[in-house]
């Protein structure tokens, strides 16, 4: 798929004031600067649809962008800034679990994890809490540049390894990408148009 059309509609903290289009919905989500705001720009060929940001924890609101006017683009806050460990409900803010737990539109989640990190407490806990909630999911490893292919492949089958001894039966659906270099920018597009032709 090949992104014509990136427009901003709208910023809350409400999940009712959210666009009510039945329009399928993607939403992106991780740590703050694990590179979200890059990995948006680098999907959406803009330079600064979403604000990439040197301020980690500022505050967030739930985003939309309409993209080739058949589809949204979701940027959710980056979590992961509470000093104390707290369970994932009191981490993540209200309106970010009413979104998952109530919004109709949404198709899929990306999950956006550091390739070069080993598995983050609160990345585990946020997974979990999306299996829990049943909501369809995918990981996007991020920052692929900063490290060599095969050092990727490794951290890719230790977090598998983290994930399988999580519970989890299998290895979500994930994609290794590099804003910098536009790694995997095809390969996501390609699997949310593929999903948007059912
Ligand atoms: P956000 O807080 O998750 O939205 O993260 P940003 O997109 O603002 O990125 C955080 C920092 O990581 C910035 O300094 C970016 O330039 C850098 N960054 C983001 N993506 C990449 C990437 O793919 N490769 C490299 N080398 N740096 C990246």
């Amino acid at each position: 798929m090949k992104i014509t059309n990136a427009e901003f509609i709208i910023s809350n903290s409400d999940v009712s004031k959210c666009p009510n289009e039945p329009l399928p919905e993607y939403a992106f989500i991780g740590r703050s600067n694990v590179g979200k705001s890059s990995l948006i720009n680098m999907l959406t060929n803009h330079k600064n649809l979403a604000k990439t940001s040197g301020r980690p924890g500022k505050t967030q609101l739930i985003n939309h962008f309409k993209i080739n006017l058949n589809w949204y683009l979701v940027d959710l806050p980056g979590y992961g800034y509470a000093r104390v460990s707290k369970k994932t409900k009191e981490v993540f803010q209200k309106f970010i679990t009413d979104y998952f737990e109530t919004r109709q539109q949404l198709v899929c989640a990306f999950v956006l994890i550091d390739i070069r990190l080993e598995a983050q407490k609160i990345d585990l806990e946020f997974i979990t809490y999306l299996g829990e909630t049943e909501v369809p999911f995918c990981i996007v490893f991020t920052k692929a540049d900063k490290i060599g292919k095969v050092k990727a492949q490794q951290n890719v089958a230790a977090y598998t390894k983290k994930l399988l001894a999580n519970n989890w039966a299998e290895m979500p659906q994930y994609f290794i990408t590099s804003s910098t270099d536009k790694t995997g920018k095809e390969e996501i597009l390609t699997y949310i148009d593929e999903i948007n032709q059912v």
